[in-house]
């Protein structure tokens, strides 16, 4: 394996931010963006100050999850101020694209951007800055790990053989760039029945045997479930909306482990 050694002059830490961890999934759809957002809640909630920087610049969603309405206010030097919403620090291509608008970007330009969301915007103090990113391996990825030293990326996936097959190349992206990984995160592991068992609907512990193959930690598991899927639609984390509810305390107990 022909390792990319992050020793470019660009790679320097961002002042006043102690943690910076990537979330990433590889492939779409398993929830990445709806754990960023609830992990990100779940840090605030435990006091620390929380930024969450949204990289899915294709498909930015955490203006919706956080129902951020507002624009991020520029100052003089380029520096953009993020937006605040329920305590976190907030970022997104989102904010400055009409909903119909999509980005069509080569390289270069993205590589632009994600220099700008990290080091031209006044993120000030932070304990942990989130980053949900785009699915795939490319070139946010590549400037993310160029631009800043990680502290390690966290890895969601469901149970699914498929999601885990496609999660083990976004791992190998990270390893291959140097960045460590601190764990997997299983979302939709299980559907709980009202009679008190639980339906495996993607299949039992996939990605918890996974973490084990890979002798990588776990860092919890969160269930499938309308509560989750309602308050994300209605731009208000269920970490944040009902904090004691068993759902929440999933997402807060996986923080625990960050
Ligand atoms: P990604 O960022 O990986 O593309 P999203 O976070 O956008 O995924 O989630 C995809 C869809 O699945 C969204 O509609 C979201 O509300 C829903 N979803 C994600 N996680 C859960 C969960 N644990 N329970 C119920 N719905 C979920």
């Amino acid at each position: 394996v022909t390792r990319v050694r992050n020793t470019s002059p660009a790679n320097t830490p961002i002042p006043g931010i102690k943690n910076i961890i990537p979330i990433s999934s590889a492939k779409g759809g398993v929830g990445k963006s709806t754990v960023s957002a609830n992990l990100a809640m779940a840090l605030s909630k435990k006091g620390a100050k929380v930024g969450l920087m949204d990289a899915d610049i294709y498909g930015p969603s955490i203006p919706t999850l956080l129902n951020v309405t507002e624009s991020p206010t520029p100052k003089e030097n380029n520096i953009i101020v993020p937006v605040e919403k329920y305590g976190l620090k907030v970022m997104s291509m989102g904010f400055f694209l009409p909903e119909d608008k999509a980005v069509i970007w080569r390289g270069p330009m993205l590589n632009k951007m994600i220099t700008q969301f990290l080091k031209g915007v006044e993120w000030g103090e932070l304990d942990y800055l989130l980053i949900d990113l785009p699915p795939g391996t490319g070139d946010v990825q590549l400037t993310l790990c160029q631009q800043v030293p990680l502290t390690g990326a966290v890895i969601v996936s469901t149970p699914q053989t498929v999601a885990l097959n496609i999660a083990k190349k976004g791992m190998a992206m990270f390893q291959q760039l140097n960045c460590p990984i601190i764990g997997v995160i299983e979302n939709m592991s299980y559907y709980q029945i009202p009679n008190g068992e639980k339906d495996y609907i993607f299949g039992e512990s996939g990605a918890k045997k996974f973490a084990e193959e890979l002798q990588l930690p776990f860092l919890g598991e969160i269930p499938i479930a309308t509560t989750i899927r309602k308050q994300s639609d209605e731009g208000m984390p269920i970490v944040e909306a009902d904090m004691d509810s068993p759902h929440a305390q999933a997402f807060i107990a996986a923080a625990e482990n960050l």
